[in-house]
């Protein structure tokens, strides 16, 4: 049976979508931390991060740098939480490896990291997410992605001139 994430990645189940391309797809957590909060997910379906190749993997974390600095370019976050529950023994909840790009904001109060980790009790008590919740990330993802692609753009330009 496919992970959930491998069902949104071949677009049998909805996602609010940032990025994609040959390797890895980044979209927004459903229950997010933070507004804007988004997970680099693999095309490949592994575990673990140790499962996947040298290239993809870091490749993987040069997605989640840029959508990083994408989210303070369009959301106005001030830094990032990178963070990998790297297998069930760390918490994870789904079975497919996946980066969380997790914004802070200036006086956010989101100062405990206990906060973080209490956030598999919250994942696993949300209701399903209803249509005003999608448009809000549907909207944040746009955002997202076109600051993603003016970065991709101006690097571009850099690199020509
Ligand atoms: P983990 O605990 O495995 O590190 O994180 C899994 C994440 O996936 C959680 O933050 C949870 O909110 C998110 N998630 C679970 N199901 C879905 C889904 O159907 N769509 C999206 N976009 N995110 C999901």
């Amino acid at each position: 049976m496919p992970s959930i994430f491998s069902r949104i990645i071949s677009g049998e189940l909805p996602a609010s979508v940032v990025y994609r391309d040959a390797h890895c797809v980044a979209f927004m957590d459903i229950h997010p931390i933070s507004p804007g909060h988004a997970l680099v997910v693999p095309r490949r379906e592994v575990l673990t991060l140790a499962e996947l190749d040298k290239d993809i993997y870091g490749h993987l974390w040069e997605v989640a740098r840029r959508v990083g600095q994408a989210q303070q370019q369009a959301l106005k976050s001030q830094a990032q939480h990178f963070l990998v529950n790297d297998g069930p023994g760390a918490n994870q909840t789904v079975s497919h490896v996946h980066l969380h790009v997790i914004p802070r904001y200036r006086g956010d109060g989101l100062r405990s990291v206990w906060r973080m980790i209490s956030h598999v009790g919250i994942v696993a008590l949300s209701p399903p997410i209803n249509q005003r919740k999608r448009q809000q990330l549907d909207q944040q993802a746009a955002r997202i992605a076109d600051a993603l692609s003016a970065a991709a753009t101006q690097a571009t330009r850099s690199a020509g001139s």
